[in-house]
């Protein structure tokens, strides 16, 4: 079967298993294998010959609505999730860009949310999670119970085994509307400046112009929010105060044409973008709309054409956070490579051994796959490694190794418990080949 995560690169002719039996006994015939849940990495992490899906386990295990202690099979998406928790008051403690990710792919990539300088990654808030090892063994994993294996497989990208539960706690709500401020910034200072300013406010994030120039450089939109109070509801939203996200019910049926993606059209979406809003606005919105934009329209991907995109995700160290970005946004735009989506993040301490987020600032580019773009990233690797920075693993599908290497200095720790663990290396995927996670 032909494959690929919503880069839509690379594709592969993988085979895929999907129970626990045919699992275990591909593990006892020693094949390599790799987990998937979604793919909506956006690289190569949940690709190999061989596949594991986690979707066939889908089902809510236990959901206690007086404390929000939630347990689910690794298959079960946040969406699902938030259709069971939200009209009980509960939400998600951390959710990425999109709602359509599975438990055990937010526990292998440890994601992080709008609030990760707030209440750090989703791995933060875990109890436990049920894990199948190489011998085929289930082992319960917290961070007081085999630590080392829940230090290693949080963030881990799958390397560690197979996620087949987790339990973990929710943050209550009084209603499922943000109360949102939104502000323009003229340039990347000056958001810099407001998310030091703001960074008490629990969720904040910037869309970053990313082909302005000179005094323009990195001007861009920040949305901040908070969850609203029942009090903060109009009389009409009052009625429903925890109404649920609704389906999508848009789709692109089709990948666009290789001259839809032109330089002209990014600038041109940019600047719509930019002055398409107020300089300073204050709204309620649903979650749906603040946390989950994309998700609006489905097979949003397609829009790259069929020969794909990557996601190049950063993190600066917060005390050269405003000259790192800088060089990177300087890069970009004298490159005329611009990104339809640039997006900016503050984040909190590190945690785990490969997990991706340290303090500071990250920025996440939707950059086409084409061999001008390889050597743009090519460069921008260099700015991130002279700042003392790394790349997202799950974002990824072109890093080389040292980049690895040299942004991950815990990997070693990483490399012993997976040997300990995993002696015959038989959690593999075709991005833990090429960066020589063995
Ligand atoms: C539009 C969009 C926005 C996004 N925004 C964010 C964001 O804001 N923050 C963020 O952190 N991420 C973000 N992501 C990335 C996404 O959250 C992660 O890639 C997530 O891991 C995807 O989960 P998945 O179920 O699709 O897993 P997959 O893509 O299938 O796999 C991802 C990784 O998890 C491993 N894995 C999956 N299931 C299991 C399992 N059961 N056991 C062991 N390992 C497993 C895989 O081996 C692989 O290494 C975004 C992605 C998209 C498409």
């Amino acid at each position: 079967m032909k494959i690929s995560n919503w880069g839509l690169f690379p594709w592969i002719d993988a085979q895929t298993v999907s129970s626990k039996e045919e699992l275990i006994d591909q593990l006892k015939e020693k094949s390599t294998l790799i987990a998937r849940g979604m793919g909506r990495c956006y690289g190569d992490s949940s690709l190999n010959d061989l596949i594991w899906s986690a979707l066939q386990y889908s089902e809510i295990v236990e959901f206690d609505d007086r404390t929000g202690r939630v347990t689910c099979e690794a298959g079960v998406t946040l969406e699902k999730i938030l259709s069971v928790v939200v009209p009980k008051g509960w939400f998600l403690p951390v959710t990425p860009g999109t709602k359509y990710v599975s438990v055990g792919g937010a526990v292998a990539s440890d994601i992080h949310g709008k609030n990760h300088h707030n209440l750090g990654g989703f791995c933060q808030h875990l109890f436990w999670f049920k894990l199948m090892l190489a011998d085929g063994k289930i082992v319960t994993c917290s961070s007081t119970d085999n630590s080392d294996l829940f230090n290693a497989t949080c963030g881990g990208m799958g390397l560690t085994g197979c996620i087949l539960e987790a339990s973990f706690q929710l943050l209550k709500i009084e209603t499922s509307y943000i109360r949102q401020t939104q502000l323009k910034l003229p340039n990347i200072d000056a958001a810099i400046d407001a998310f030091e300013q703001m960074s008490a406010v629990t969720y904040s994030v910037a869309w970053i112009d990313c082909l302005a120039t000179g005094a323009n450089l990195g001007r861009s939109v920040l949305f901040l929010g908070e969850h609203a109070r029942l009090d903060e509801l109009s009389d009409r939203e009052r009625q429903e105060p925890l109404v649920v996200d609704v389906k999508p019910k848009r789709s692109i049926p089709f990948y666009f044409p290789k001259f839809a993606l032109s330089t002209w059209s990014v600038k041109l979406f940019n600047w719509v973008y930019y002055y398409g809003h107020p300089a300073k606005r204050e709204s309620l919105v649903h979650y749906g709309p603040f946390f989950y934009p994309l998700d609006k329209i489905l097979h949003w991907n397609r829009m790259y054409g069929r020969r794909g995109f990557t996601q190049y995700q950063c993190v600066i160290p917060k005390n050269c956070g405003r000259e790192g970005m800088n060089a990177i946004l300087k890069e970009l735009s004298q490159s005329g490579e611009g990104s339809f989506l640039a997006v900016l993040k503050l984040l909190g301490p590190e945690d785990f051994l490969i997990s991706f987020p340290m303090e500071g600032y990250t920025l996440a580019l939707d950059i086409p796959i084409k061999s001008k773009n390889f050597e743009l990233m090519n460069r921008l690797d260099q700015i991130v490694l002279r700042y003392g920075g790394r790349l997202y693993l799950s974002k990824d599908a072109r890093m080389p190794a040292e980049m690895m290497r040299k942004g991950y200095p815990k990997l070693p720790q990483f490399i012993d418990i997976k040997q300990k663990f995993d002696p015959n290396r038989q959690f593999e995927s075709l991005q833990s080949k090429r960066l020589g996670l063995q």
